[in-house]
């Protein structure tokens, strides 16, 4: 049922998460949303959602869907599509995060909004989620298979909507075998990647990797606004440093704005 519950918006230097809201059912083995006491989005009309970001729209330059729940589910595309719209009018940045393979009516959607944003001192851009090939299919059993994701990735680039590589968050366990194929078969077909850490709920982590935090932080876009246990494989970090992988999706999202000639935002 669709909430008309408030939400108190994180704006976090220049920039809000914002999330189409209910439970995800993709069912990733590490997802930090299973944790008991997550606080994520309820679900609401995507018009209630555009009404708030208007309301605080001094607030930010970069809207980041993601967070809670995936997007692009059989269910949630038109609604996705359509908050997506609601936004693209406000001469902000949209960034959006999926592990689905898009159709091709829904990459044409996107290379639509993505068209009307050029105008409009903004840019639209994917983060297609590929955590690893083997790595993926253990620990994301409900989700397309990466090779699939891959050819996403393919597309979006095709239609020139800015496309990067979200191999996040980094897991423990991938090996240098998987990043080095996904950075092969992605070469050329995107703008780039973005590497991340694996935020976690403890008990989740030692049970699946054996690992503990290599820190707690607060992430400053949650809603709970509590502290997280982070992992950053140093291995894999220093890895993809090497190969030239965004650390911030909002450096990436400069990164699409000056590749079209665009001024890139300040972050502050
Ligand atoms: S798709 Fe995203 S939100 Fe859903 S279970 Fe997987 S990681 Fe969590």
């Amino acid at each position: 049922m669709l909430s008309e519950a408030p939400v108190r918006y994180q704006f976090d230097k220049g920039r809000v998460i914002v999330s189409t809201g209910g439970r995800c059912p993709v069912g990733c083995q590490y997802c930090y949303t299973y944790s008991p006491s997550f606080v994520g989005f309820p679900e609401r009309e995507p018009g209630q959602v555009v009404a708030d970001l208007r309301a605080n729209a001094g607030k930010f330059q970069l809207v980041q869907l993601g967070y809670d729940t995936e997007l692009f589910l059989p269910g949630k595309v038109d609604s996705t599509l359509q908050l997506m719209r609601g936004i693209a009018g406000m001469g902000k940045d949209i960034s959006f995060a999926t592990r689905m393979v898009l159709t091709p009516p829904t990459i044409d959607a996107l290379a639509d909004i993505y068209a009307g944003m050029r105008g409009n001192n903004s840019v639209l851009v994917a983060f297609e989620s590929i955590i690893g090939y083997e790595t993926a299919r253990k620990f994301e059993r409900n989700a397309p298979d990466p090779e699939e994701r891959v050819k996403t990735v393919h597309r979006l680039h095709e239609r020139g909507i800015p496309t990067f590589v979200y191999v996040r968050p980094l897991m423990p366990v991938v090996t240098d075998t998987e990043i080095a194929r996904l950075f092969a078969e992605t070469e050329g077909h995107c703008l780039g990647r973005i590497v991340g850490p694996m935020i976690y709920q403890r008990e989740i982590a030692e049970r699946l990797f054996g690992v503990t935090a290599d820190e707690r932080a607060v992430m400053p876009w949650a809603l709970d606004q509590r502290e997280w246990n982070v992992h950053l494989d140093k291995r894999i970090r220093s890895l993809m440093a090497s190969r030239g992988a965004f650390f911030r999706s909002q450096d990436a999202v400069n990164f699409a704005r000056l590749s079209i000639g665009l001024e890139a935002r300040v972050w502050a």
